[in-house]
């Protein structure tokens, strides 16, 4: 996706960008379709010394890796936290320094977030960042410039677990990341709770498995977004500003895709 068509689509939000049904249908790439044949697993708001360790545990017996979005502050905590991730495959990506929305601050306050979190990740991982994913889901246009010249890649999600409820339990997670998921999406989950409702990463940690063997069951594999394919971003681009994503006309149509459910009632 072209950076000036994330400024577009940018402009229509916070409704659109924060309306997965929305999304989905009029900015695939940023909401995240890949390959079908391929489904991005995301965790968000860690990494949490209380239990990303858990998570790193069941994705090493599922023999899945995923993509992080880190917030800096809880990286800067547990630094060696962010070296198990990567250590163990998995992809790191932004997700602030802090978890204010970006609806909140200006482009120069998000940039500096973003700069500091990408920075600390290079730091102590060893490793260059290229996805961005705001919090809330809300991007606005500050933000997608901001990100644009931090060298990151807006992506959000097409289905997510509500995992952060206090209500959440494994089979509720389970049953939302079902409703929404198809071949080539990317699936929002949170490894932490530190913006969620106490312990509610338990519901997320047990419903892992089920999610698991419901993208396999689709026929496709799970993988970080760097393995998305359509998406994928190996490195850092050379030239952010040139993108190196598919147009959206490019994108496959959701058409495509093959629901494992029907749409959310
Ligand atoms: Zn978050």
């Amino acid at each position: 996706m072209t950076p000036s068509l994330i400024s577009r689509i940018a402009e229509t939000a916070p409704l659109l960008t924060t309306l997965a049904p929305l999304r989905r249908r009029y900015a695939p790439a940023l909401a995240g379709y890949g390959d079908p044949g391929h489904i991005a697993l995301t965790f968000d708001d860690g990494p949490d010394p209380a239990s990303t360790p858990q998570f790193l545990d069941a994705l090493s017996t599922l023999d899945v890796r995923a993509t992080f979005f880190l917030l800096g502050s809880m990286l800067a905590k547990a630094p060696w936290l962010g070296r198990e991730l990567t250590g163990a495959g998995h992809e790191l990506a932004v997700h602030g320094w802090d978890h204010r929305s970006v609806a909140l601050r200006g482009e120069l306050s998000t940039y500096r977030g973003l700069a500091r979190t990408r920075d600390l990740i290079g730091e102590v991982t060893g490793t260059v960042p290229v996805w961005y994913r705001p919090p809330y889901g809300v991007l606005t246009r500050a933000a997608s410039t901001a990100a644009r010249r931090a060298g990151l890649t807006p992506i959000l999600w097409t289905a997510w677990g509500r995992d952060w409820e206090a209500s959440a339990r494994p089979e509720s997670v389970r049953r939302r990341v079902r409703a929404t998921l198809t071949g080539g999406g990317t699936i929002l989950l949170h490894d932490s709770d530190c913006t969620s409702a106490p312990r509610s990463w338990v519901a997320t940690l047990r419903a892992l498995p089920g999610i698991v063997a419901d993208c396999r069951d689709l026929g496709a594999t799970v993988g970080p977004l760097a393995e998305h394919s359509a998406l994928a971003h190996p490195g850092a681009p050379a030239d952010p500003g040139a993108g190196p994503h598919r147009p959206l006309a490019e994108v496959r149509p959701l058409a495509e895709n093959r629901p494992l459910a029907g749409p959310p009632a």
